[in-house]
């Protein structure tokens, strides 16, 4: 019994902790003591769950150590995976990860569901329920975010689309949410509850499979942040079912995040979630206004930084180009320079720029780039109209004005960074690439616009050296 009060304080110790972290999380001044702290109420709510061991009745004893055994084996090859990778990956390969890592919280919620069906059958309908919510909620999104994964990472590139597809979808969750309800109606634990209950994985499994499968490859991070939420509420139902308060607050506390983050991401990009999930625009070859006036300039890198050099503001916007190119750390170099020159230098960061939420943040951080010189979209966009260059690295739509004037444009609505009110503006990209919503940018062809083709980083480097050679 005291272990099992003990258990309960640590459950709100780590909850608090959870909360706190998930706060100092909300900026990149306090994000890193945010996941420490949070990560700290993980080892808590950890390690209190062995102390309700030492308080198990004589019968489940002689178990004990082999289960004992074989969660700190899991727990250790767990740990180990996930400091090796998380050591490895690479900037440009994060949503994979987290689309990995998120379906694996999914995933074991469905596994601990799975194990309550044989123990809570015989406490009641409502705790059977929410163990088959959670098992649901789970199982979708574990297979659903190894779908999203394997998109990323380009090991599955074609579009799996087909007649009937949204029948077969709205079929195959019918069957599995019927069976659920089955396994509640009939709890006799016998061969027949057993299945019923593989089925009902199965169904489970196989629709966030079909569902994820007619997805665009791009639309992917608005999904996995769809997924996370429910691998929050799931791990936060089957917290109920266990009656684990750590369970049920973390769960609640990542599915509500995940919720806000999908609604925050999808607003961005000015698209509803049903948008996202049954328009396949991450696949389609949107086609842009085909009449734009002008003609893209190019022009040459060291140009561009001896205008730089000699401005008073430069507002540089990084997009995913610059995650492509990993030049972060030269681009900082080349801030450096230019504010050694007394050239007042602002980064602008679109919510939606790069591939996943907060990615030119993370990218930007690990350049070591101060934050008082990074700025929200909302913050900066008025600068520009005084700001006497901006730099595009490796951006296309997060900066494209067909969102602002052009109806037809697929990104017509979408809130962007107002590039085109700087007096001059040189856009670093390789070629005639399109962004990720395969439009035309108006901007290229402006006026005030000019090309500085090539790699981010080999760019970034000519204007490093053409700065330095200029001398003090
Ligand atoms: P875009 O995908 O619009 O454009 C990136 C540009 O970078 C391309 O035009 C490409 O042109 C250029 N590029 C690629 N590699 C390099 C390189 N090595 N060196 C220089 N340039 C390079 O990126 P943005 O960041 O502007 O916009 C993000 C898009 O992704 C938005 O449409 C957004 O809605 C979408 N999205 C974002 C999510 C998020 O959470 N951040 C989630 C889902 C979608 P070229 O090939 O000519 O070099």
């Amino acid at each position: 019994m005291f272990f099992q009060h003990i258990e309960g304080l640590s459950g709100l110790v780590a909850a608090a902790l959870f909360i706190f972290g998930l706060k100092r999380m909300s900026s990149p001044v306090t994000a890193l003591s945010g996941i420490v702290i949070a990560g700290v109420g993980m080892v808590i709510a950890v390690a209190a769950s062995f102390l309700v061991l030492a308080d198990l009745p004589d019968a489940a004893r002689p178990n004990l150590l082999t289960n004992l055994a074989l969660a700190i084996l899991a727990l250790g090859i767990g740990g180990g995976c996930a400091w090796w990778n998380g050591r490895k990956v690479a900037v440009t390969a994060m949503p994979q990860m987290v689309a990995l890592y998120n379906g694996m919280g999914g995933g074991a919620a469905a596994a601990v569901a799975a194990a309550g069906l044989l123990t809570v059958a015989t406490a009641g309908p409502l705790l059977m329920s929410v163990t088959i919510a959670g098992a649901l909620i789970g199982s979708i999104s574990l297979t659903g975010s190894i779908i999203a994964w394997a998109k990323l990472d380009g090991r599955i590139d074609k579009p799996w689309r087909f007649g009937g597809q949204r029948v077969l979808n709205a079929v195959v969750f019918l069957v599995a949410i019927a069976l659920g309800v089955l396994i509640v109606l009939l709890p006799d634990g016998g061969l027949s509850t057993a299945v019923i209950a593989l089925l009902f994985f199965a169904f489970s499994l196989a629709f966030g499979v079909l569902m994820t499968l007619p997805i665009g490859g791009a639309d992917m991070p608005v999904v996995i942040s769809l997924y996370n939420a429910f691998t929050g509420l799931a791990v936060a139902l089957e917290g109920y079912a266990l009656q684990n308060p750590a369970l049920m607050i973390a769960g609640m506390v990542v599915g509500s995040a995940g919720t806000m983050l999908t609604v925050l991401m999808a607003k961005a990009m000015n698209r509803s979630l049903a948008n996202v999930l049954f328009s396949n625009f991450g696949e389609i070859a949107a086609t842009g206004p085909s009449d734009i006036a002008g003609s893209m300039k190019p022009a040459d890198a060291g140009d561009a930084a001896i205008a730089m050099r000699y401005a008073s503001r430069v507002v540089i916007v990084p997009g995913y180009g610059l995650a492509v190119a990993q030049a972060q750390q030269k681009l900082y170099e080349l801030v450096k320079l230019l504010q050694a020159a007394d050239v007042d230098v602002k980064f602008a960061i679109h919510p939606v720029a790069g591939r996943m939420p907060g990615h030119m943040n993370v990218l930007l951080a690990e350049a070591g780039v101060p934050y008082d010189i990074i700025f929200d979209m909302e913050d900066v966009n008025d600068a520009f109209a005084t700001t006497d260059v901006a730099l595009v690295i490796g951006a296309n739509d997060v900066v494209n004005p067909a969102a602002r004037t052009d109806k037809a444009s697929p990104i017509y609505g979408m809130p962007i960074l107002d590039v085109d009110h700087a007096h001059q503006v040189y856009v670093v990209k390789r070629g005639q690439g399109k962004g990720y919503a395969g439009v035309e940018n108006v901007l290229f062809y402006g006026d005030n616009c000019n090309m500085v083709y090539g790699d981010a980083q080999a760019v970034i480097t000519r204007m490093v050296q053409a700065i330095k050679e200029l001398g003090g």
